[in-house]
């Protein structure tokens, strides 16, 4: 059996703890051999171009696959202080992009300070806002039109265009609060073609499979959307459910874990390799700590070089060009036509 060597307690650490021990070879089947099989000697980034920030674990929601393992009980939340040195870092780099995420990124209270300091560094922000926050309380009503004046990319989950499917996995009612805030987003102009507002869906797998075909789920989206609820929307991100946190309790609990990463690890793709994510991303976590990826972040895996670990250590020289821990949770990235926050990468 391909994994048999993972012992695994009940806790996201001891998961980070195995995935150490593998980097350090002492199991077989590891990303790193599979790496090395495909001619790629150890995993490094490129020139940073997306900053990833997440500004705080707080949700509305408690889904089922969160890598976060996000909800209304995260009291991890980015304070200004943090912002204000993210926002000194970022000034006079190339960096043009930033992707905040959360949690619920608008719950944190300076949430919408920072979008407009960020704007005002005239870059490309996207927000990833799960939709039925826009519903969830009178204050955030508004946040259609916000997203407008300052031009934000939205990129919102839908795990599937049918409602069973998208509350097993958001939710009761989720599906149908999104279809509102959907709505909303469509009234002002966002996902309509020539108004240069950007809507992006996500989708990810309800369930222990891998994503079918990205552009064929996206013309099928587009055509269920709009013949049943009128919607539009610009493009559909396929994202490969990760081993990890969430997801990895249910695979566990499931019986699920060592079939799925043997689904994983058969579906290497060299190519998909050579684009994962963390080849030009880096990820601020809530405390300003730094991280190659998202999911690095939730298994407390910072980046290897201690001393530029931190948003206030910010080196670019360095992380320009880093070598990126990984680990076997990497084989989600790497499986089928690979997978990162933006999609499908081959
Ligand atoms: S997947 Fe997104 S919406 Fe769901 S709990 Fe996690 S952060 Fe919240
Ligand atoms: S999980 Fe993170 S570190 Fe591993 S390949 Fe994916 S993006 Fe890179």
């Amino acid at each position: 059996m391909l994994v048999k060597s993972l012992k695994f307690r009940d806790s996201e650490l001891a998961f980070a703890d195995e995935q150490i021990k593998i980097l350090n070879g002492s199991a077989e089947n590891t990303f790193s051999s599979y790496l090395r099989k495909s001619g790629i000697n150890k995993l490094s980034s490129g020139k940073v171009e997306i900053l990833q920030i997440n500004i705080g674990k707080m949700c509305n929601q408690t889904c089922t696959h969160c890598h976060v393992d996000a909800g209304p009980d995260r009291k991890e939340i980015m304070t200004k202080e943090t912002m204000l040195i993210i926002l000194e870092k970022l000034s006079g780099t190339d960096i043009k992009t930033i992707d905040i995420t959360g949690g619920a990124p608008e719950m944190n209270p300076d949430f919408r300070w920072f979008v407009t300091e960020l704007k005002n560094l005239d870059l490309r922000i996207i927000v990833r806002c799960n939709l039925t926050i826009i519903l969830s309380n009178p204050k955030y009503y508004d946040l259609p039109e916000f997203y407008k004046e300052n031009n934000i990319e939205v990129i919102s989950s839908l795990p599937c265009y049918h409602k069973s499917n998208t509350d097993k996995q958001r939710g009761a009612g989720v599906f149908e609060k999104s279809i509102k805030a959907l709505k909303m987003l469509n009234e002002i102009g966002y996902g309509i073609s020539g108004t240069g507002l950007m809507l992006n869906l996500v989708y990810n797998p309800v369930g222990a499979i891998l994503p079918s075909s990205q552009i064929t789920l996206e013309n099928e989206y587009k055509k269920v959307l709009f013949e049943n609820h009128r919607i539009l929307f610009n493009s559909l991100y396929t994202i490969t459910n990760m081993p990890v946190s969430r997801f990895l309790e249910y695979l566990i609990d499931s019986g699920n874990y060592e079939s799925y990463m043997e689904k994983l690890i058969d579906c290497f793709n060299p190519a998909a390799a050579e684009n994962v994510m963390c080849t030009n991303t880096v990820s601020v976590g809530w405390d300003g700590y730094l991280y190659d990826c998202d999911f690095n972040q939730m298994l407390e895996i910072k980046v290897m070089n201690s001393k530029k670990g931190h948003i206030k250590d910010f080196d670019l020289t360095y992380l320009d060009s880093r070598e990126i821990i990984t680990g076997q949770h990497c084989f989600g990235c790497t499986a089928g036509s690979g997978s990162s926050c933006g999609g499908a990468v081959t």
